[in-house]
C-alpha cells in the first residue's frame, strides 16, 4: 500500500474492492443482504427469545418492510393466543399486523396461497410438530418463512417445536428482554401466577422477564415496580 493521500490510497490496488464494500454496507440491515445472497430460493428465519424480548416487534418490522417492497405476505398465529385480537398479531408495545388465526399446521397450509412470497408465523411454540416439515416445504417452494416464538417454557425447558425450528432455519435472531428484578439481560419468562400447565396464555398479568440469576423455574411473586 502506498503511504500517501486519501486519493492515493483509494487508487491503490488493495483498495479497489472498497466501493464494493460500501455498497454491501449501504444496506441498512442483514435482511436485504440475505435476500440478495439467497435470491431465487426460499429460506427460514427464526426469531426466538423470552417473553417481552421483542420477537413480535421484530417479526412485524420484517413483515412491514416486505409489504413496502410490494411482496405478497401472509401471517399466521395459533388460535390459542387471544391476548389482543383474533385477527392480528400484536407486540407488547402496541404494534400490530393482520394475521389469520389457525388451530393447526394443516389448517395453516390450507390458507397458504401459491403466489405468497413471505409467510410470517408468530407464537410458533403453540404449533404442532408438523410445523417443522411445513416450514421446510414452504421454504423449498420458494417462500421466505419468518417464524417467531418462545424458545423456553416457564420452567426454562426448550419449548417444542422451537428447538427443531431453530435447527432447520438458515437465519436465527435471538432477542432478549430486560430483567425486571435487576436490569440485566433477561433470557427467561418468569411465571407469576400459580399454575403447572405448560401452556398458560398471558402477558404481564402472568409473566415477567428475568435473567438467569433471578429466574425461578416455577411460579414466583411478581416484582413490584
Ligand atoms: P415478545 O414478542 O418477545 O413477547 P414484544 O415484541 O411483544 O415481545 O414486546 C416487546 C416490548 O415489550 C418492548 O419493546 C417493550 O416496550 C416492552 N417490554 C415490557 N417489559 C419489558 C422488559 N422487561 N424488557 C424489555 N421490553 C419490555
Ligand atoms: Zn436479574
Amino acid at each position: 500500500m502506498t503511504n500517501g493521500t486519501l486519493n492515493d490510497i483509494l487508487l491503490d490496488s488493495e483498495f479497489q474492492e472498497y466501493p464494493y464494500m460500501v455498497e454491501e454496507f449501504a444496506f441498512d440491515n442483514a435482511e436485504e443482504r440475505r435476500k440478495v445472497r439467497q435470491s431465487g430460493t426460499g429460506w427460514i428465519e427464526v426469531i426466538a427469545g423470552s417473553m417481552f424480548s421483542g420477537k413480535s416487534e421484530e417479526l412485524i418490522r420484517r413483515l412491514n418492510r416486505a409489504r413496502i417492497a410490494r411482496q405478497r405476505v401472509q401471517v399466521f398465529k395459533p388460535g390459542i393466543d387471544e391476548r389482543y385480537s383474533v385477527e392480528e398479531i400484536a407486540s407488547h408495545s402496541g404494534q400490530k399486523h393482520m394475521s389469520i388465526p389457525v388451530s393447526s399446521t394443516a389448517e395453516m397450509l390450507n390458507h397458504v396461497l401459491d403466489d405468497t412470497e413471505v409467510i410470517g408465523i408468530d407464537e410458533a411454540q403453540f404449533f404442532d410438530m408438523a410445523i417443522i416439515d411445513a416450514a421446510n416445504a414452504l421454504a423449498e417452494s420458494g417462500k421466505r418463512v419468518i417464524i417467531a416464538g418462545l424458545d423456553q417454557d416457564f420452567m426454562g425447558k426448550p419449548f417444542e417445536p422451537m428447538p427443531q425450528l431453530l435447527s432447520i432455519a438458515e437465519f436465527i435472531t435471538k432477542t432478549h428482554a430486560i430483567c425486571v428484578k435487576c436490569g440485566s439481560t433477561a433470557n427467561y419468562s418468569q411465571r407469576t401466577v400459580e399454575s403447572e400447565e405448560r401452556v398458560e396464555v398471558g402477558a404481564a398479568d402472568k409473566y415477567e422477564a428475568r435473567c438467569r440469576q433471578c429466574f425461578i423455574p416455577h411460579a414466583d411473586a411478581p416484582t413490584l415496580m
